[in-house]
């Protein structure tokens, strides 16, 4: 069981590494910070406004929480789906290199705000 002891948005006073996409938080963003208690352990949680966002938005959050790896995984996927809707051509081609993982998670977040707005 995982327990949340504290939640809230503050800003980085030096820079911090996101548990989700493991990109860093820069000195003077805004960030999401928690600490959480499992199995007994205490522990951090940071993360960048817009990937606990995409949490929400791509409903990741399961029982036990959501891990880096989760994450990653739910991000390389969506991406996926994502080009291969909207380019099938280049999705199939085997020159078409896959961007880097926060190139790819920009894209998912853009693409579901963009999706939002259309609503
Ligand atoms: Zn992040």
């Amino acid at each position: 069981m995982m327990e949340t002891l504290r939640y809230g948005k503050v800003k980085a006073r030096k820079a911090h590494v996101c548990s989700f996409c493991g990109c860093t938080i820069p000195v003077g963003a805004t960030y999401w910070r928690s600490a959480h208690k499992a199995n007994g352990e205490l522990y951090d949680w940071k993360s960048h406004e817009k990937c606990a966002e995409l949490v929400d938005m791509l409903n990741m959050e399961g029982d036990e929480g959501v891990t880096g790896e989760d994450f990653y995984e739910c991000i390389t996927d969506t991406f996926g789906e994502m080009w291969d809707e909207m380019d099938p051509e280049m999705a199939e081609s085997k020159d078409f290199v896959i961007p880097e993982f926060s190139k790819q998670r920009d894209f998912v977040y853009n693409h579901l705000k963009a999706k939002e707005e259309t609503k």
